[in-house]
């Protein structure tokens, strides 16, 4: 309520400055005098019976406050804020709503009988809900009278707020407007709040009409809040520039691709060092690495049931001289869907056309069939989000087609395949089952025995693991993957899940053992998930300190002087020789320990700095990124050690060297 009063006195000069402004509505909808005439009666009949009640029932409650303090109130009478007062200015002025038997409860509305109360100020995670969920409020009466939007969904999030709105089809490029420009913010005096909506974050709401709009913001009770956060953040954006600065050098977007992302020399480096390691255990756990197509008939996906269900999220395309554009009707005509192609989503079709195109016998299974094939999701332009969502990605996905005998030692080393991964990236992961969901097809029977078994496995691995009962596919069970990085937040990423109706849409079948013919089961699993999405996590997890072995910077040699300058272009070379990444800093414009400094703020793990002693030797004198001095070493020892080093992928190269 006290929020609404002051609300009601709203100017948003700020937004009238901005912008948003340029959309402002003539004449306010009706709707919106309507329910204010009718909040206005309310309101008023609220404050009649309240005062009616107070005066009715004086009468002292007793009110307990946190750490056992007692205090005396009147029912009907005193509010929090006035308690608030009573205990200190400063609670008065922080303390942001209050909770009185743990229910949430606006300070200025009267007590009625003995309660435990608790002051939410914005220092916990209680206050900050109640708080920006006051903010969306605001947020969406402005945009009500300035945009004349209709409100969907606003809630507080963890670090702040979000509004739904719909704007109508013509007037949705208004918002949008909002977020032209990389790192345009605006903020609003509103009624006392500042209120701060951040571009980036400003996006057309995925799966929703194309005309819903998202804003969010971050609002602060104080002014001082908000200019420590906006340095903080004015901080941060300065770091993470610099690092992004670094990360120009391996990858970028351009709006000529939206959706997809260039990687340049050093980024495909890095890319191609996480899918080595990813093949290096497929080698020695027994995968096949196959290549499938990446356009296929719209026959296939309606093989497999992607057409009916997945339909949305495919790319099709139309073959040239093909009249007639693609439609999602799909029983326009038997002609319109054969002329019809489509980029593949997944891997699992073509791996089971595969299985299926000759005959197959007990003795070839598990056949485990691994994919780095590039995939297209048609993903909403407004839900693309940096490397960790693309329309174009590789999974290091694979299908294991096995008996029902099989099954549980396939599950348990694909969990060991998982974890032996996660170790070598640092990241620390927690297991779920899911099991049947209530539209499940196939076999109840069938469904229980691969629980029991999804479980007995789970057991075995003893890592700890959650259920999610009814959470599995409807084709089905599946163990999903979170993954926690170095800073503990969390990504999902791999996942094994169980098939049995893809075996029966292909007709899959083997001949068993005793001669009859059987149908196989089918595992989907993937590690990584999306490489190009892992190597985000793992950007901002090492944050540019990459482990030598996924490392774009990985040696620098340093020549002390000119003089110096070809003995250091060889021990380049030679480190490139033996598959090291390595530049060679021949700018002698800076003194010696100006070059070592600044090799070491660009993280490359390794410095090698040549001196005249180091050239009459033919050795190296080693440094790493954080300066710790390894001495004096024979060039081809040192290279053969980095070698060593990058092989074993280890986490700390510059510790253990
Ligand atoms: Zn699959």
């Amino acid at each position: 309520m006290a929020l609404y009063q002051r609300w009601r006195r709203l100017r948003l000069q700020g937004l009238q400055a901005c912008r948003l402004h340029t959309a402002v509505v003539s004449t306010p909808p009706r709707r919106l005098a309507e329910r204010l005439g009718l909040f206005e009666e309310l309101w008023a009949a609220q404050v009649k019976r309240l005062a009616s009640m107070a005066q009715k029932e004086p009468r002292t409650i007793k009110i307990s406050l946190p750490g056992d303090q007692k205090i005396d109130a009147v029912a009907w009478n005193t509010t929090p804020y006035q308690l608030a007062r009573q205990i200190s200015s400063t609670l008065a002025d922080t303390a942001v709503a209050a909770q009185v038997n743990g229910e949430p409860y606006d300070l200025e509305r009267p007590l009625e009988t003995d309660s435990d109360l608790r002051f939410l100020t914005f220092d916990s995670p209680e206050g900050k809900a109640v708080f920006w969920h006051s903010s969306t409020h605001v947020l969406g009466a402005a945009a009500e009278q300035f945009l004349g939007a209709v409100l969907c969904r606003g809630p507080s999030t963890e670090y702040g707020f979000y509004h739904d709105f719909f704007l109508g089809k013509e007037r949705c490029g208004t918002l949008v407007d909002l977020c032209q420009g990389p790192h345009l913010r605006h903020t609003g005096q509103i009624g006392g709040l500042k209120l701060l909506s951040n571009s980036s974050s400003l996006w057309r709401s995925s799966g929703a009409p194309e005309t819903l709009q998202r804003v969010s913001g971050i609002s602060f009770p104080t002014t001082e809040l908000l200019r420590a956060w906006e340095a903080w953040r004015e901080e941060a954006e300065l770091r993470d520039h610099r690092r992004i600065g670094k990360e120009q050098e391996l990858f970028f977007f351009h709006e000529l691709s939206p959706g997809s992302c260039f990687f340049l020399p050093r980024g495909t480096r890095v890319y191609n060092a996480l899918v080595a390691f990813i093949r290096a255990e497929y080698a020695r756990r027994g995968f096949s690495e196959v290549k499938t197509p990446t356009l296929f008939s719209t026959k296939l996906w309606e093989q497999s049931g992607h057409w009916e269900h997945y339909q949305e999220d495919m790319f099709a395309v139309q073959p040239p001289g093909s009249d007639r554009p693609p439609s999602s009707q799909s029983d326009d005509s038997t002609r319109h869907i054969t002329d019809t192609l489509a980029l593949k989503p997944m891997n699992c079709p073509a791996h089971c056309l595969m299985f299926a195109h000759r005959p197959r016998s007990w003795r070839e299974l598990p056949l485990r069939l691994a994919d780095f094939g590039a995939l297209h999701r048609a993903e909403a332009s407004g839900s693309l989000r940096g490397l960790t969502r693309l329309r174009c990605f590789q999974q290091d996905d694979a299908h294991i087609f096995c008996t029902t005998d099989q099954l549980e030692a396939e599950i348990q080393s694909c969990l060991d395949f998982l974890r032996s991964v996660y170790a070598v990236l640092g990241f620390s992961f927690r297991l779920a089952l899911s099991t049947r969901p209530s539209g499940f097809l196939g076999d109840p029977c069938l469904w229980d025995q691969a629980e029991q078994v999804l479980k007995q496995a789970l057991k075995e691995f003893g890592e700890p693991w959650d259920l999610n009962s009814g959470d599995g596919a409807f084709y089905g069970p599946k163990i999903d993957v979170h993954l926690h990085d170095a800073l503990g937040r969390p990504h999902q990423c791999g996942t094994i899940q169980l098939d049995f109706q893809l075996p029966l849409r292909f007709d899959l079948q083997y001949k068993g053992q005793a001669g009859a013919l059987e149908r196989p089961v089918l595992i989907h699993r993937a590690v990584l998930g999306s490489v190009e999405r892992l190597l985000g996590v793992l950007a901002e997890s090492c944050g540019g300190k990459w482990p030598l072995w996924l490392s774009p910077f990985q040696v620098v040699v340093i020549p002390v002087g000119t003089e110096q300058e070809e003995y250091a272009r060889e021990a380049q070379q030679s480190l490139q020789a033996a598959g090291l990444v390595s530049d060679l800093d021949a700018d002698s414009g800076l003194t010696l320990s100006r070059r070592i400094r600044q090799a070491q703020l660009a993280h490359y793990n390794f410095q090698f700095v040549v001196g005249q002693k180091e050239q009459s030797k033919r050795t190296v004198n080693i440094r790493t990124r954080d300066n710790r001095r390894l001495g004096e070493w024979d060039l081809p020892e040192a290279v053969q050690r980095l070698v060593e080093l990058q092989n074993t992928r280890v986490p700390n190269a510059e510790e253990i060297f």
